[in-house]
């Protein structure tokens, strides 16, 4: 059987935004993919293969974070940039699934649990919000204009009702393949992909922070059409970002903070350099004029 999976098995393709959904602070990352699948099986009523996605912008997650979760078998999609890109990856996914199959979605984005999209695709449907998002008040509210899909799980009870039955089955099982390949992690920026046996981990962080990746952001960063201006822009570090919320995460970054807080203290000492000059220039005049007096 290709894959080893049996044809009454069902399959779930489970797609998490890291972003909107982070991993509570003090919860062992490496135990999410079992929290999980722990929920799936008692939602269900019976096991099934499960394949997890975590999406959004990476760059400035942890790196050890990250690798403890693609060490749990979790491939990591960075860079996701809008409804279209994950209606290719859940193509993608579909197309190579068996008949009887669910999809999950862990997000606060409404791009990603948008109903019309999701609707496209005919497995069934999971949602989980996080417990203060936007996403699950929408979802309580009766009106059906809101078009959210309702909600299944809430993100942080899903990870802490299901932690005592999840097991030390680290690398057992991976993601179903992307596009033929096994990817552990994914640029989908550059559509790059880094396999388990070329040190994964090592690689993607580095290629986030290299030269190529960031003159493909420049590419693609969203620009003014009256001048060309990049419209999510730090000066300070030379980043674009392709959407406002990106150059937020940019902003909040440690990253950042440190470029920002020594941009300002070569600013400061500029200005008392500057200070000094016309303390000086100042003194020189005053001599001038004492000097002019005395002739
Ligand atoms: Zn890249
Ligand atoms: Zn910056």
């Amino acid at each position: 059987m290709a894959g080893g999976l049996h044809p009454f098995h069902l399959e779930t393709g489970v797609w998490w935004d890291m972003n909107t959904c982070p991993v509570p602070p003090g919860f062992d990352p490496r135990h999410v993919r079992g929290c999980i699948k722990s929920a799936l099986e008692k939602k269900i009523g019976r096991p099934s293969v499960v394949s997890i996605y975590a999406l959004g912008n990476l760059e400035y997650i942890p790196r050890d974070l990250l690798e403890m979760i693609s060490s749990s078998g979790i491939t990591l999609i960075h860079g996701l940039r809008n409804m279209m890109d994950f209606n290719g990856f859940l193509e993608e996914w579909s197309d190579n699934s068996m008949d009887t199959t669910y999809t999950m979605v862990i997000t606060d984005d409404y791009g990603i649990a948008y109903p019309p999209l999701l609707g496209l695709f005919e497995f069934s449907k999971l949602c989980a919000y996080p417990k203060d998002g936007r996403l699950i008040a929408l979802a309580n509210q009766s009106n059906p204009r809101h078009r959210v899909l309702p909600c299944d799980f809430v993100w942080e009870a899903l990870l802490s009702d299901n932690y005592a039955d999840t097991t030390d089955e680290m690398n057992s099982t991976r993601s179903k393949p992307l596009y033929g390949s096994k990817p552990l992690y994914v640029c989908n920026i550059c559509d790059t992909y880094f396999e388990e046996e070329f040190s994964p981990h090592l690689k993607f962080s580095t290629h986030l922070k290299g030269e190529g990746h960031r003159t493909k952001l420049f590419d693609i960063a969203a620009r003014d059409s009256s001048n060309g201006e990049l419209k999510h822009f730090c000066q300070v570090c030379n980043y674009p970002a392709d959407v406002d919320f990106n150059l937020r995460l940019h902003n909040q970054s440690e990253e950042h903070k440190l470029a920002a807080k020594k941009a300002q203290e070569e600013d400061n000492c500029e200005s008392s350099n500057r200070v000094g000059s016309g303390w000086r220039d100042k003194k020189q005049s005053l001599l001038n004029e004492a000097n002019s007096e005395d002739h």
